[in-house]
């Protein structure tokens, strides 16, 4: 209809407002991030990630996208994690023309976790007849393609607009606000624990948004608070250590492994809160990471700013060593005990972990410390959820060492935060999609959000399409 003579006339006509979300993995689970968004005339990609964990969801990393990549017109990349970067290069073998927008930190870290990702394909393609997804000349392609985009600048994809905002969740992670057909609608990307090590908090909600799309991994679950975080870590080591045994922590290679450098180093180092024994950072992967998080320090919070200012070496201290070479890393298992290994990969999927599970999980005096989330159907869920014999690279092993979960390092918020960060903007949200979370933790959320802040709350259902 014509905005001034009110007729069928196409002068001056109103458009129809034509703006659908629909959710292509991560939707009543955690894994395969890929949320698809048409605004305007153009269709934007937030996340391509992996699905991770079980066959199923190796299954699901095959099958082809149900839209055309070659439609896109932009892809943007709230952070670095497997399940958020992991099938950008299927998107190139699929004909995308366009460019992947991320922060600096997140190229670089996306760039070591797709070639990470690539070989351990290889191996497993060798070792256990599974697929390659792709090859190095995709993650090449790919890689040429990222835009590097700061935060809170505006970027105008022609019509439609987008903000980078800080997720608090790992380095150089974003939450993303977009802004078209007279809407804003924020893609939350994973939203961080609070107060930790390193990272800035979480940005708030920006103001006018009317649609919150969000994680809800621990939508049902409350961590241990900041304070206590220390303490936990302090006790779960000294415990594991007067054992006499080895510590292994399977730790994810962007953000746990320097957090829990940093707070080792803070209760060895500073404090003398924990003996001293040899520490080994057995991956190559977390060591060139660590390598990303030295490159930029203006995303550190203002503690770590003042310690990179006082020339303290953040991520180091005598006692630790990186094992770059499978060489050294062999070497390990000559070191006499307590020791602490800390290898990924962190839901314990592949990488050099597995090497040190095959020889010290059937021992009731080693600890095996869990410090992110687990995905179903991968061998630190099994292990934490008390299954034993498992299965690691082929071998049946019995599970008898100790098995501890802590929460204090989660990367990502739990309930409370997630629900202050929702409500935390200047207007509630018409109406929040919630993602990137098993059923029961979404649900949970939903319920709380629906009940306590009266909001307008939908669990994503994967591919099904909404109109807002
Ligand atoms: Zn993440």
């Amino acid at each position: 209809m014509c905005k001034k003579c009110y007729t069928k006339c196409s002068v001056n006509s109103i458009r129809l407002i034509n703006m659908k979300i629909s959710f292509h993995g991560a939707a009543r689970e955690v894994t395969g991030s890929c949320n698809l968004l048409e605004i305007e005339d153009k269709k934007i990609l937030i996340d391509c990630g992996m699905f991770q964990g079980g066959k199923t969801n190796e299954e699901k990393n095959k099958e082809k996208f149900s839209f055309d990549a070659r439609e896109l017109d932009a892809v943007i990349v709230t952070h670095a994690h497997l399940d958020h970067v992991g099938r950008l290069p299927i998107l190139i073998q699929d004909g995308f023309k366009g460019f992947f927008y991320a922060t600096p930190a997140t190229i670089d870290l996306a760039n070591l976790i797709l070639e990470d990702a690539f070989h351990i394909m290889s191996y497993d393609a060798i070792k256990f007849g599974r697929s390659v997804l792709y090859d190095e000349s995709d993650i090449a392609e790919v890689m040429s393609r990222f835009k590097p985009t700061g935060y809170y600048k505006e970027h105008d994809l022609g019509g439609v607009t987008f903000k980078l905002h800080d997720a608090g969740h790992i380095f150089g992670a974003a939450f993303v606000e977009i802004t078209g057909e007279g809407k804003k609608i924020v893609f939350s990307g994973d939203i961080g624990n609070v107060e930790m090590p390193i990272l800035r908090e979480t940005d708030s909600i920006p103001p006018g948004v009317d649609y919150i799309v969000c994680e809800s991994t621990y939508g049902d679950r409350i961590h241990e608070t900041a304070d206590e975080r220390e303490g936990i870590i302090q006790k779960a080591v000294v415990k594991a250590l007067k054992k006499g045994g080895v510590l292994m922590i399977p730790a994810f290679s962007l953000e746990r492994t320097q957090e829990l450098l940093y707070y080792l180093n803070e209760l060895i180092d500073r404090q003398k809160k924990i003996p001293r024994v040899p520490i080994f950072l057995d991956s190559p992967l977390a060591i060139k990471a660590t390598q990303v998080f030295k490159k930029y320090p203006e995303y550190y919070d203002r503690d770590a700013k003042n310690l990179y200012l006082k020339d303290d070496d953040l991520f180091n201290f005598p006692g630790l060593m990186m094992t770059q070479s499978s060489q050294e890393s062999k070497k390990i298992n000559h070191t006499p005990s307590p020791k602490i290994i800390i290898a990924g990969s962190g839901m314990m999927t592949g990488g050099r972990i597995l090497h040190h599970a095959i020889r010290y999980l059937s021992d009731r005096v080693n600890t095996l410390l869990i410090v992110g989330y687990q995905a179903y159907g991968t061998l630190g869920r099994d292990i934490l959820e008390g299954k034993s014999p498992v299965v690691v690279m082929g071998e049946r092993i019995k599970v008898k060492c100790r098995v501890k979960a802590i929460g204090a390092l989660s990367a990502h918020g739990d309930q409370k935060k997630l629900m202050d960060w929702i409500a935390g903007g200047p207007n509630m949200p018409r109406q929040v999609f919630l993602n990137h979370g098993e059923p029961m933790a979404s649900e949970n959320l939903q319920k709380r959000l629906v009940k306590e802040l009266d909001l307008r709350v939908t669990v994503a259902e994967r591919e099904k399409e909404y109109k807002l």
